[in-house]
């Protein structure tokens, strides 16, 4: 197998997580080999090269990749994250879960026409990612990519927030 198809098999299933019904999809061990890592990381960043300037990750999964993925492609790192974390937003998107609704915020400390490659770990529904979208393009910069490690099919994610790089689909 390739090394990606190795990385790939260490994505594991967790039926009835967090909420009976929902078969969760666990990176976690994918993220403790040091292979899987390194060439699922580069994997997220490879399509966009040279064209973004920096790359925002979504809390908090979203986090570890982005940050990986920083490194590889030599770019800074700015987190998108859940209300109230951050010091100092300038922007906040709301948006639908299936049961309510959250809001992420963002910085804009960039300099104007910043290129930003987001990246998030898993594509479900596309509205997490598609509310990552707003909220830079909201801060007058521009979305280079969306780039994600793993997409569930067939739930429209990949309609709904547009463009979509996705590394695995099940
Ligand atoms: P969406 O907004 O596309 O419905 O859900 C995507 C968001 O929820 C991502 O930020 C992702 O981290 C999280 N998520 C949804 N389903 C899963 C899953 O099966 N596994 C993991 N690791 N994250 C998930």
């Amino acid at each position: 197998a390739t090394a990606l198809a190795r990385a790939e098999s260490l994505i594991r299933s967790i039926p009835d997580h967090p909420e009976p019904g929902i078969l969760f999809r666990d990176i976690t061990p994918l993220l403790a080999d040091a292979e899987g890592l390194r060439v699922t990381t580069e994997a997220l960043v490879e399509p966009f090269a040279g064209s973004f300037d920096v790359i925002a990750g979504i809390e908090a999964r979203g986090f570890i990749l982005a940050a990986a993925a920083a490194i590889v492609a030599g770019t800074g790192l700015v987190p998108i994250r859940k209300a109230g974390k951050l010091p100092q937003p300038a922007a906040a998107v709301d948006y639908a879960l299936e049961y309510g609704t959250a809001t992420i915020e963002m910085h804009d400390d960039l300099p104007a026409g910043s290129r930003i490659l987001l990246i998030d770990d898993v594509l479900a529904t596309g509205g997490t990612l598609a509310a990552g979208r707003r909220i830079v393009e909201q801060l007058g910069y521009t979305v280079a990519g969306v780039s994600v490690l793993f997409e569930i099919a067939g739930l429209g994610g990949r309609d709904f927030v547009g463009d979509v790089h996705t590394v695995f689909s099940s």
